[in-house]
């Protein structure tokens, strides 16, 4: 439906609430012609293209028929497939406003129980709260009666597992600047008491320039404070900590620091530390620990690893303690590594327009004003929508053009190693051959 001024109107897949007396004005005179005044004479004249797009959602015959067979799905153009979930699918998508590409996730309502249900809901609070160069972000949910739509940042740079599966180990320098993206992301999420737990290959993407976007955050949580306890075994056997076999609730950052560990092995060797033909075994080996770094590895990067893969979550690096590592210590960053106050930054962003345009530098709050009011999405329908609810599909736009603004300012940059003279050719195939990793959740027992 399209709620236009006072007046609902019915829309074939999904609800939109694109209120505002602008709007209102212009659109809800071509729905009922009775109603226009005198300067209303030929309305078609001066529609913005949201109200050309929402006009068109209710009256256009082509595009009505796209959004009830899918090729469109709220404000977004549907195009081909490019991923497939457990629960969902993924295709490729455009803002019909905006021409972005984003990644539309689908879920299918009937193919979710209960569980499902709480894990996706998560999933979409933590996204919510989360705004950092290397966490994917989500701009909108779509709702229909049948179906869900998580409409994500698009990363076409495909994901770290395949990477290595397809190209082998990363060079050392590659896999800091990898790896220094991710403590990046996830430093961040800790600091705001969320706690990923599925961290692993297969959720670290890459978009077409080589960021990294940590995503899938249905196994995630917000803990009261950081050294609250959980007992829900999130993830995947092989990454997973020793205190989730051996204990009945587990402190969450060290969980997500061990995750962390398994990946650095594997970015560096192209292979997992702990690797066994039954889950009997593959417990075993992580609860003693048991696994050896290959001598090649350089040094500074071993001590990593061997700090990061403690069997006492307690001995475990701690995020800082990784930050401040010697391999890590010729990383650049092009943005300070933690902004100063990230949790408010965004909260407030999300809370109401004029406190959102207030945290941004005055180049980049003009730059987004210009770029929706060009679109007609005015500031009026900025407050009117309130920014924090996903379901609305201003919020989408505000959303992918705000953070359009911000990678022009650069904060998709990658961090550089000093020195570094660029990637030596690809150093030996050593393939993963694994197969990918399913992720578990249940209580610990
Ligand atoms: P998921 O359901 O999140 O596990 O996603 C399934 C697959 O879709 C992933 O393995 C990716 O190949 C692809 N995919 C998911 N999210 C995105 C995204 N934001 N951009 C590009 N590809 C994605």
């Amino acid at each position: 439906m399209v709620m236009i001024g006072q007046q609902i109107i019915e829309m074939p897949g999904g609800q939109y609430q694109v209120t505002n007396k602008r709007l209102s004005h212009s659109v809800y005179s071509l729905t009922d012609s009775s109603d226009g005044g005198p300067e209303e004479e030929s309305p078609a004249l001066c529609l913005t293209p949201l109200q050309k797009l929402t006009t068109d959602m209710c009256k256009d015959e082509k595009t009505i028929k796209e959004l009830i067979i899918g090729r469109r799905v709220g404000f977004y153009k549907v195009r081909g497939e490019i991923g497939c979930g457990t629960f969902s699918r993924v295709k490729l998508a455009f803002h019909a406003l905006t021409k972005d590409k984003v990644a539309l996730k689908i879920l299918d309502r009937m193919r979710l129980d209960t569980q499902a249900q709480r894990l996706l809901s998560r999933e979409i609070s933590s996204m919510e709260s989360l705004q950092h160069a290397n966490v994917l972000r989500l701009y909108e949910v779509v709702e229909t009666p049948s179906r869900l739509y998580l409409v994500l940042e698009y990363a076409g740079g495909g994901d770290l597992h395949n990477r290595i599966y397809c190209e082998g180990k990363l060079s050392d320098n590659t896999s800091k600047i990898t790896f220094a993206q991710i403590l990046s992301a996830v430093k961040y999420m800790h600091n705001i008491n969320i706690i990923h737990r599925d961290l692993k290959a297969e959720n670290v993407l890459f978009t077409s320039s080589g960021c990294v976007k940590v995503a899938d955050f249905g196994f995630s949580t917000r803990v009261s404070q950081r050294n609250s306890t959980l007992d829900t075994f999130c993830g995947s056997p092989p990454y997973a900590a020793p205190e989730l076999f051996h204990d009945e609730s587990y402190v969450g950052p060290p969980v997500d620091v061990w995750a962390m560990g398994v990946l650095l092995f594997f970015m560096v060797t192209g292979t997992m530390p702990f690797r066994a033909e039954t889950m009997g075994k593959l417990r075993r080996c992580i609860i003693e620990g048991s696994y050896t770094v290959p001598p090649w590895v350089p040094g500074p990067c071993q001590r990593l690893i061997k700090g990061i893969l403690k069997t006492v979550p307690a001995e475990r690096y701690a995020v800082d303690q990784m930050l401040g590592c010697d391999w890590l210590l010729p990383v650049e960053f092009p943005w300070s590594l933690v902004p100063a106050e990230p949790p408010s930054a965004l909260q407030s962003l999300l809370e109401s327009e004029q406190d959102s345009l207030e945290e941004q530098d005055a180049k980049e709050e003009e730059e987004v004003r210009s770029a929706l009011e060009e679109l007609g999405i005015t500031a009026e329908h900025l407050q009117n929508n309130q920014l924090n609810n996903s379901r609305s599909p201003i919020t989408g736009a505000y959303r992918i053009v705000l953070h359009r603004a911000q990678k022009r300012e650069g904060c998709d940059c990658l961090p550089v190693v000093r020195g570094m003279v660029r990637d030596p050719k690809r150093e030996g195939l050593r393939a993963y051959r694994g197969l990918r990793h399913t992720s578990k959740f249940c209580v610990l027992s």
